[in-house]
């Protein structure tokens, strides 16, 4: 149990009147939770004004990346209440993240109640238009004042919140992916289970040119053969061939997405089998050729589900079920949504409610 210190703004910012114009991650909510590692623990649990962060350009994650980060969510239902959506995950992908690259790992417990109070103190800057949320994140980085390369012994756990606007404003729309077949996301063996920022920075230059070249992400492949399909920029990938949803099974290149967990279970729980295994480009594009992919969709925090309208590898270009939301991909979006919202019963114990 944290004892945490709460020193509330005097300066509270004006909370944007304009739901509509909210973006994603452009303005931040008037405190922040900051907690310190030294000496083998965690101490001084505060929540303070949000406020710039101030350290020797000597520090640690300056030079060696030594960074990881979590995203979830706080939703307003019709009622006013604010509730997150499996924060325990959250949690444990955290821990698991701070292992592989040895920064200290946290209490799930002391993490999940440094969430909930960071989330009770910015109750009013969960926002209340349809398909808005706060969005929370938490990061931990190592703060050693050495240029030395050695394990960390000073660390820093923050949770920032950023009230986020609706991520389909216009409506679902189908986005168009590339297969990159020069750079990789992460190999097994390396950091790709983990939610670090070295995976991002590795990944911006592949983004980067499928923008360019007019599509909206990169579906990746893997690290060894460049064969086996990924995800799809910074979220998981599903596909529905001939009636069975087929996702790349966990092999530690991948990240182990929480909506994608949620998605097939709730698939399961639903009748329609689904297939964790390894899925070739090669197959991918034969099925696409004998017009059996019924269905492509990523999945993540931010946009729940994204569905692919159109798959390009080198110069073969598809497009995926007329360029329009699939059946099942609307029905994982409109069940996920109803529960993080609180339009739908939670019947599986997901919804941790804020109070
Ligand atoms: C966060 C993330 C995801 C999606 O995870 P969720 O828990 O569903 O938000 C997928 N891929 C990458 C690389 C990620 O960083």
């Amino acid at each position: 149990m944290l004892n945490i210190r709460i020193e509330k703004t005097t300066a509270p910012k004006a909370k944007p009147t304009d739901e509509s114009k909210l973006g994603f991650g452009q303005i931040f909510s008037d405190h922040m939770f900051i907690m310190d590692y030294s000496d083998g623990e965690w101490h001084d649990a505060r929540i303070v004004p949000f406020q710039d962060l101030c350290y020797s350009p000597g520090t640690a994650v300056f030079h060696y990346g030594c960074e990881i980060f979590e995203g979830l969510k706080a939703y307003r239902t019709a009622d006013g209440n604010v509730q997150l959506f499996r924060p325990i995950e959250n949690v444990k992908r955290m821990n698991n993240s701070a292992e592989r690259i040895c920064l200290p790992q946290m209490a799930e417990e002391d993490m999940l109640q440094a969430i909930k109070a960071f989330v009770e103190v910015e109750k009013d800057w969960v926002p209340h238009a349809e398909g808005t949320s706060l969005y929370l994140r938490p990061f931990l980085l190592g703060t050693d004042e050495t240029l030395g390369v050695h394990t960390i012994k000073k660390a820093q756990f923050i949770i920032i919140g950023s009230p986020s606007g609706s991520y389909y404003p216009e409506g679902i729309n189908p986005v168009k992916i590339m297969i990159e077949t020069e750079d990789v996301r992460a190999v097994r063996g390396g950091t790709g289970y983990a939610k670090c920022g070295g995976n991002y920075a590795a990944s911006t230059r592949a983004g980067h040119k499928a923008e360019l070249k007019g599509y909206s992400q990169v579906l990746w492949l893997d690290g060894v053969e460049q064969k086996y399909i990924e995800e799809v920029g910074a979220m998981n990938v599903m596909f529905k061939i001939d009636g069975v949803v087929v996702t790349p099974q966990l092999i530690g290149s991948i990240l182990p997405g929480i909506t994608r967990k949620s998605c097939i279970e709730l698939l399961q729980d639903k009748g329609i089998k689904v297939e964790e295994r390894r899925i070739s480009a090669e197959e991918l594009f034969q099925a696409l050729r004998d017009g059996k992919l019924e269905e492509a969709w990523g999945t993540g925090t931010a946009a729940v589900v994204s569905p692919i309208g159109e798959l390009a590898f080198g110069d073969e270009k598809y497009t995926v079920n007329d360029f329009k939301i699939g059946e099942t991909t609307q029905w994982l979006y409109d069940t996920l949504t109803g529960m993080q919202w609180g339009k739908l019963p939670d019947n599986k114990g997901w919804i941790v409610p804020v109070e």
